[in-house]
């Protein structure tokens, strides 16, 4: 690594990224390519000899680009986006360049201390209870992503679980979450040796706008109990992936506690708005959780990957996943005066995260990361209102957070159609093809979702370059290919 050569080819490299983020608005924003294009452009085989920056470069942008989604374009409102800055960017940039691996304090001190400084920070910016955070004998911590934060803990749970009950009963450990759950969490449970077939799916309705209520989980609770079941683990989600939901986070932890089970809130995306003290409600009842995380690498300007989770009870997470052998064993571990976080976490190495949160949240300040979110927020709200003026249009869920859920009406189908009936599945597949048609000529993208039979699409906002303007268009592109659609359909 040498420090000039590193120098000339880091310039090139970020020119060749600010040409992106300047022209970003020129590509596709879903990739157009069929699958296996790659494979027909590279070299079956590693190259023996050195290629210049420059020409790779040059290949990256003939080769790689078209194969890229833009999740960084302004007309990216699909699954939830992932919002980088300039910050955000940098702060991964200076991380890989220190290339520190802390999984102990010893072994890079301030990426364990700035990592507990700023999850104090977040957790103060949360209005968390004091139980989160260091000082009240908790405590926060990054790692990639939602799935390893649930994977952590529900390990944490089950391991506390049966060394009180006995490993023999592994079998009978039930685990809770809605028909809205993430896949992630039935994963993790899978992973961490629960039975599949003491997952609880447990099913939500439209009427409640697709949230889990306290008394549904409290039937399935005794149902389970009085099967000679063992209940251990709810997630409870505050943001659902499909349409934002909002589970009854504090009713739901009273009936939990009542079984003595462990309560993780995942706010992976929707965790971030709750900066702002008009959305903090949203996760009212956090107190009486165990542990809360949510992806700041989703809505936060910092860039993947940033899962920030906090628990009550760090020594949970020790307890099950510390690993003491003679190679890493030092001073001031052996003093119990430092985090070592790697006895948080699954994996041993670990990336120096928190330089980019601290980055961001330095650079921007806490005030214009509330607007930012606010202003996303704004622009869902403006979406939804077009689609309400919009009569062949229907909004199938409340708008929640910044993410509006819509489809064609089944009364628009029928009226253009003239026929008398129409299937909720026929109307699915009529909203599949307009979905279809949008995304296909890559002007902007969104995704969809299927919930309770209805197949809904999904508009997210949450790029950061996306500006009202952006909105304003992505709607006149819907509306575009909704009237050659309906046209269609008429004849
Ligand atoms: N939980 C929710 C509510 C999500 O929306 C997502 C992803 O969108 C996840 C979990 C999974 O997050 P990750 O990819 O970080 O594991």
């Amino acid at each position: 690594l040498d420090p000039e050569e590193f120098r000339k080819q880091g310039y090139m490299v970020i020119d060749f990224l600010a040409e992106y983020y300047k022209s970003i608005e020129k590509y596709p924003v879903r990739s157009q390519v069929e699958a296996g294009y790659l494979r027909k452009k590279l070299p079956v085989s590693a190259p023996n000899d050195p290629v210049s920056m420059e020409t790779i470069l040059a290949d990256i942008q003939t080769d790689i680009v078209p194969g890229l989604t833009h999740w960084q374009s302004p007309n990216y409102f699909a699954y939830f986006p992932s919002s980088g800055s300039t910050a955000g960017l940098l702060g991964e940039t200076l991380a890989s360049g220190f290339n520190v691996v802390g999984f102990n304090w010893i072994s890079s001190p301030a990426s364990t201390e700035l990592e507990s400084i700023v999850m104090d920070w977040l957790a103060e910016m949360l209005s968390l209870p004091k139980s989160f955070t260091f000082s009240g004998g908790g405590g926060g911590v990054m790692m990639g992503t939602t799935c390893e934060a649930i994977l952590t803990t529900i390990t944490a749970a089950r391991d506390g679980l049966l060394d009180k009950i006995g490993r023999h009963n592994i079998n009978k450990l039930v685990v809770y979450g809605s028909d809205q759950t993430h896949c992630s969490f039935f994963k993790s449970a899978k992973i961490a040796g629960i039975s599949p077939a003491n997952f609880r799916t447990i099913k939500t309705t439209k009427a409640n706008a697709f949230s889990l209520r306290g008394d549904s989980l409290r039937a399935t609770i005794e149902a389970d109990v009085n099967a000679g079941l063992i209940p251990l683990f709810l997630v409870a989600t505050v943001g659902t992936t499909s349409t934002a939901a909002v589970d009854a986070v504090g009713p739901l932890c009273d009936v939990a506690k009542e079984y003595n089970m462990w309560v993780h809130v995942d706010a992976a995306y929707a965790g971030n708005g709750c900066i702002c003290p008009e959305l903090r409600h949203m996760i009212d009842g956090v107190e009486k959780a165990d542990s809360f995380s949510f992806n700041a690498h989703k809505w936060f300007l910092t860039t993947l990957d940033c899962c920030c989770l906090f628990v009550k009870d760090p020594n949970a997470l020790v307890r099950c996943l510390s690993t003491n052998p003679e190679y890493l064993k030092n001073k001031a571990t052996d003093t119990n005066q430092v985090v070592d976080y790697k006895d948080w976490q699954l994996t041993l190495s670990r990336r120096f995260r928190s330089l980019k949160m601290w980055m961001v949240i330095r650079s921007y300040g806490v005030d214009f990361l509330r607007n930012f979110l606010r202003s996303h927020v704004g622009m869902a709200i403006y979406f939804e209102k077009m689609v309400v003026k919009d009569t062949r249009f229907e909004i199938v869920v409340p708008r929640s957070f910044a993410l509006v859920c819509f489809r064609l009406s089944g009364s628009a189908v029928l009226e253009c159609s003239g026929q008398k009936f129409l299937e909720e599945e026929t109307l699915n597949e009529i909203n599949t093809e307009l979905l279809e048609s949008v995304n296909s000529d890559g002007k902007i993208y969104m995704t969809h979702s299927l919930v309770d039979g209805i197949f809904m699409i999904r508009f997210a906002v949450g790029a950061t370059l996306t500006e009202i303007h952006h909105v304003t268009y992505a709607w006149k592109v819907v509306q575009e290919h909704a009237t050659a659609l309906l046209a269609r359909l008429s004849m």
